[in-house]
């Protein structure tokens, strides 16, 4: 009865490994036993009703341990081997040694195999100490009652015998002692890996409700700005207004960081949705075309968009898509010092791709994956533009749960090009068949 305790679960766990042994032991000690058996009876003609006997006992013993660890592969399938190897092995003793002539030259190595090979299944110290002392004893005990003298053969048997159970005693102690020590360490692995696992839930709530606590008041902080800058408490001198507008941009910049925070506390917690509806891109387009003015006053760098015909309607959460879009023109910004910024929109085998390239400062080849990771930011610390790293990680999990991908194409010094792909409205995948 397996009563959960991890003892019990790595012994379940052991099981197959002993019945393989078990089954693979059994064949090779058949397959010696026929090759004796036909060694014997070709050489000896006239003796092979006794020894037919004694090959037919050893081989039960084999189909017994076979069907055993064939038909009950887990519950105590190694004491009844061993138990199948003694009574055997005391059956096959007192028959064989109780037979007068040269049977009892053939008694001695056949115990000695038999036993040997029994010895050789993984069944752990204690009970490889005690199959080999019933061996030894059974076979001792057969000699005494057959009345036979203390003969060289007998002498012989009895070393051999010994000899086998102290190698296997030793072996079983060896393999025992690594076991525990293996088992230990799992259970040590396994309780750490508890630990950390409890520590990130609790990383991941604190994370949340810092978020949430820094939220509320920084809308209050933003909403009072606006009613300062609408003349709501009276008229401002331009300084006054300047001083405004940095504080709101400022805490717009917060107010994106603590809702990236979030995201990602959702995302590692597994609570992230997107709502998912069929919407035009045009809006879209002409939103990050403002967006990009604003950015880019004052810089060397041109943007320019261009949506295909034919990729009008997407399937995708507006939201989202739009926030990923942000993220991947924000960054192009960020590191392109000069040269152009592009958005195209176009149609793919039943998604859209929308495609951001820049000429920027570009990623290494060995960065690609990691930017995608949270809190990674690859450029040094000189050139690093502010960013807390994480909105490639969110942007591309959202690609995810909206049922695309975001993908990256760069080379250090050439430019960037970020690859957003998601399903094309249904309607637009149909026109886009007939079309094709
Ligand atoms: P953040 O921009 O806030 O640091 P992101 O997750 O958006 O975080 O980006 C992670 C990192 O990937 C950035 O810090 C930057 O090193 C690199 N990166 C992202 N976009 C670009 C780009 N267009 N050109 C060069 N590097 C980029």
């Amino acid at each position: 009865m397996e009563n959960g305790t991890p003892e019990d679960a790595t012994l379940t766990a052991r099981r197959p490994a002993i019945a393989d042994r078990l089954q693979t032991g059994a064949l090779v000690l058949a397959a010696i036993l026929l090759a004796t058996g036909v060694v014997d009876v070709v050489r000896r003609p006239g003796g092979i009703v006794p020894v037919a006997w004694i090959y037919l006992c050893h081989l039960a013993l084999v189909a017994l341990v076979l069907i055993a660890t064939r038909r009950a592969p887990g519950a105590h399938l190694d004491r009844l081997a061993a138990a199948s190897v003694m009574v055997w092995n005391a059956l096959f003793c007192s028959y064989a040694l109780h037979t007068p002539g040269e049977m009892s030259a053939l008694v001695a190595p056949s115990i000695v195999l038999l036993c040997s090979a029994a010895m050789m299944f993984p069944w752990g110290v204690r009970m490889q100490a005690l199959v080999s002392f019933v061996s030894l004893l059974t076979y001792l005990a057969a000699c005494a009652l057959s009345g036979r003298a203390a003969d060289l053969g007998m002498l012989y048997a009895c070393m051999s015998l010994a000899g086998a159970a102290v190698i296997s005693c030793a072996g079983a102690y060896v393999i025992d002692r690594h076991g525990k020590i293996i088992d230990e360490q799992t259970r040590r692995l396994t309780e750490q890996n508890r630990l950390m696992r409890e520590a990130g839930v609790r990383k991941d709530e604190f994370l949340a409700s810092v978020s949430h606590e820094l939220r509320t008041p920084l809308n209050v902080v933003l909403g009072y700005v606006d009613l300062l800058l609408d003349h709501s408490f009276g008229p401002l001198e331009p300084g006054q207004r300047d001083i405004l507008h940095r504080i709101t941009k400022n805490a717009s910049n917060l107010s994106h960081l603590i809702n990236d925070l979030i995201d990602l506390s959702r995302i590692e917690a597994g609570r992230l949705k997107v709502e998912v509806a069929t919407f035009d891109l045009g809006p879209l387009f002409s939103d990050m075309r403002s967006v990009m003015e604003v950015l880019l006053a004052g810089h060397d760098v041109v943007f320019e968009s261009y949506m295909a015909p034919r990729c009008g309607r997407v399937l995708a959460d507006p939201d989202r898509l739009k926030q990923i879009v942000s993220n991947l023109l924000v960054n192009a910004v960020k590191f392109t010092e000069q040269g152009k910024i592009t958005l195209r929109a176009e149609p793919r085998e039943g998604y859209i791709a929308l495609t951001v390239t820049d000429t920027g400062i570009g990623i290494p080849e060995a960065a690609h994956r990691a930017i995608f990771e949270p809190f990674r930011q690859v450029h040094d610390r000189s050139r690093r533009a502010p960013g807390a790293g994480i909105g490639l990680s969110i942007s591309s999990r959202l690609a995810q749960l909206m049922g695309g991908t975001l993908v990256v194409a760069s080379e250090p010094g050439r430019g960037s090009q970020f690859t957003l792909t998601v399903p094309l409205a249904a309607v637009d995948v149909q026109s886009d068949a007939e079309v094709a």
